[in-house]
């Protein structure tokens, strides 16, 4: 079996490093769900909310606090946001790559999910100039395929796995010397399973309180913190937008960026960083042929 991740050293000799990420999903993700949600003025709404709303005010708490942040836009939210995407390349933030219309890597065969790829760089190429070097599976739901596609592309980092505490070298395939820098997530650090409820189209129907949410990702912060582990918050624009829950990400974000030993900075910084340890890269072991039932 594959030998855990270890820790890593971090910048200037702190403890822990911490990021703070955005997947600027918009329509893209109920629609890749159901294209009928189309014919849905309400839901296409509630996805609205985050490109038209969220966004610029996130981005104001971001500058409040000087956080560089890192936003996953979708070619679809590009597409139909062409402003709101430039908005976060002037602010300083990282855009990086999250599908064209949140196509999860694992619904479609090899050669769509290279044929989303490049469709998703050309969206964020045309719209904004950017060329990504982080790339975030829709439904963070990685295809084994999927590290060697993105090393073919040039991406630095890919944040979609789980294993570890803190990032690593991704083989790109199980034994080769070649690799993509990790930086693993978890979902107790998406609002997600906090906040969405769309009747019909996902989330269970309870809402948790902002307070809640923060009590939450805050606990996992502090653990994270105590091991010299990597903390990525994933949060969603069209839920942690609304003013009562961007409120209490306003106070993490101060809680965070209070704590002199955490190194806050975006995933490309610390895809950056990671690499230049020379870490051996590693991977996620295959569970190979099950036995027969
Ligand atoms: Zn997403």
């Amino acid at each position: 079996m594959t030998a855990a991740a270890g820790p890593v050293a971090w910048p200037e000799g702190k403890r822990a490093a911490a990021s703070f990420t955005f997947d600027v999903d918009g329509e893209s993700a109920v629609l890749w769900g159901s294209p009928q949600n189309a014919d849905r003025m309400s839901v296409v709404s509630h996805q609205a909310y985050g490109p038209l709303v969220g966004v610029p005010r996130l981005l104001g708490l971001l500058e409040r606090h000087r956080i560089r942040s890192t936003f996953f836009v979708p070619g679809y939210t590009a597409h139909r946001y062409p402003a709101v995407v430039r908005d976060i390349v002037a602010a300083g933030h990282e855009v990086a790559h999250h599908g064209y219309l949140h196509e999860q890597p694992t619904g479609v065969g090899a050669q769509e999910e290279a044929d989303n790829l490049d469709r998703g760089l050309a969206a964020l190429a045309e719209v904004a100039g950017v060329r990504p070097v982080g790339y975030r599976a829709p439904m963070w739901d990685l295809s084994w395929r999927s590290p060697a596609l993105l090393a073919e592309r040039g991406f630095l980092y890919d944040s979609s796995l789980m294993d570890a505490d803190a990032p690593y070298e991704l083989a790109l395939t199980p034994g080769a010397a070649t690799s993509i820098v990790e930086i693993p997530i978890q979902w107790a650090l998406d609002d997600w399973e906090q906040y969405c409820y769309l009747p019909d189209v996902s989330g269970t129907g309870l809402i948790e309180t902002p307070r809640k949410a923060r009590e939450l990702w805050q606990g996992e912060f502090e653990g994270l913190r105590s091991v010299g582990g990597c903390w990525v918050l994933t949060n969603h624009p069209f839920l942690s937008g609304r003013p009562a829950r961007a409120q209490q990400l306003d106070e993490l974000m101060a809680h965070v960026v209070s704590c002199t030993d955490v190194w806050t900075a975006s995933l490309e910084e610390v895809a950056t960083h990671v690499r230049t340890l020379g870490l051996p890269p590693r991977s996620v072991d295959h569970p190979g042929d099950l036995p027969q039932r």
